[in-house]
């Protein structure tokens, strides 16, 4: 318990910010740099890129870049860490790290481990008892998530989307009942793309925004629905880095989505109501319910599954009927 007297003890002397912003030697150091506004680097960044025995980067070229521009000297050896040897190099990093030597991971950009290299030599250690600890800071995931406006609370991170037409659309599908906010990574390449798959799977009223070049001079913030942003993608194709914030589905949206409800002759019956109440083609209107209703994997139930209890479900009408004449 304290005393009086503890708490009038004079302070101890301030400790040099170096030494109050490093770590424990033979241990493992993620740390966050700039996503692209230089005075976002910590002093805890600065002071552990002088400090580390070992700075394991993606790029050492843009590791020395940073420095350059922080001012710093980075004393330690510099190593390679990157997408394609992260495997091979975790463990012999981590002997350094059992003979004392503090590793310093960073990425080009943001928190290494978030589409960028560092799990493997996290894991590793893990594994190996070693001790591994983070000096937080810059991430696009939660910048855009805090900017976009929508809920925070609860919010999922997806990552890139598939490349492939196809993969991409099975993954939105499958997102579509998602209720947490999701954050997308995306491209300017991409872009187009991306958001004419978006429009089919969630329509035109989902609240998104498009947030990029976060943190530069250029940083820009749309919001708005799908349809708005998906016009915006057209008519001023944004540059730069982006990240896409969509809400969450709503307990109707989710619900109306969820393969537990909705069975081949569910979405039959749904597809025969659509055909007799929008007057279209059944074959539409089943490929439109069949579209609405994805998989927990994202695949779709098969249209002529779908149709075969179409006809199914006439047969018995029309049984019926024979019946009730008789
Ligand atoms: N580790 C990084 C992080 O913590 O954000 C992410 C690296 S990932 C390879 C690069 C992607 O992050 C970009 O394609 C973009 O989607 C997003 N990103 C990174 N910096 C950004 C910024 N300044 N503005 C918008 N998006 C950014």
């Amino acid at each position: 318990m304290q005393t009086v007297q503890d708490i009038h003890e004079p302070m101890p002397k301030a400790t040099p910010l170096h030494a109050a912003v490093l770590v424990p030697a033979g241990t493992v150091v993620l740390a966050a740099t700039p996503i692209g506004n230089i005075a976002d680097a910590s002093p805890r960044l600065m002071a552990l890129m002088e400090h580390a025995d070992i700075v394991a980067a993606e790029d050492t070229r843009r590791l020395y870049d940073l420095a350059n521009r922080l001012g710093v000297r980075v004393r330690g050896r510099v190593v390679a860490y990157h997408d394609h040897n992260e495997h091979h190099k975790a463990d012999g990093l981590l002997d350094e790290v059992a003979a004392g030597a503090t590793v310093l991971v960073v990425s080009d950009a943001g928190m290494p481990t978030i589409n960028d290299p560092g799990l493997a030599i996290v894991r590793r250690a893990i594994a190996r008892g070693l001790p591994v600890t983070c000096a937080p800071g810059p991430s696009a995931v939660l910048d855009a998530l805090a900017l976009s406006g929508l809920p925070t609370d609860r919010f999922c991170y997806e990552g890139f989307v598939p490349r492939k037409h196809a993969e991409r659309l099975q993954c939105l599908r499958m997102l579509y009942p998602e209720q947490r906010t999701i954050v997308l990574y995306e491209t300017p390449h991409r872009i187009a793309a991306t958001m004419d798959d978006l429009l089919k799977v969630f329509g035109p009223r989902r609240r998104m925004a498009l947030c990029r070049e976060l943190t530069k001079d250029y940083e820009q913030i749309r919001r708005g629905d799908v349809a708005t942003i998906h016009q915006g993608v057209i008519d001023d194709p944004p540059r730069g880095e982006i990240v896409l914030v969509i809400a969450g589905a709503s307990d109707e949206e989710s619900q109306a989505a969820s393969p537990a409800a909705m069975g081949a002759s569910d979405l039959a019956a749904l597809a025969e109501e659509r055909a007799q109440q929008s007057h279209m083609r059944v074959k539409d209107a089943i490929a439109q319910v069949v579209n609405e209703h994805p998989l927990p994997d994202g695949s779709l139930i098969g249209r002529k599954d779908v149709y075969a209890q179409v006809l199914e479900h006439k047969e018995l009408r029309d049984k019926q009927q024979r019946d009730e004449r008789q």
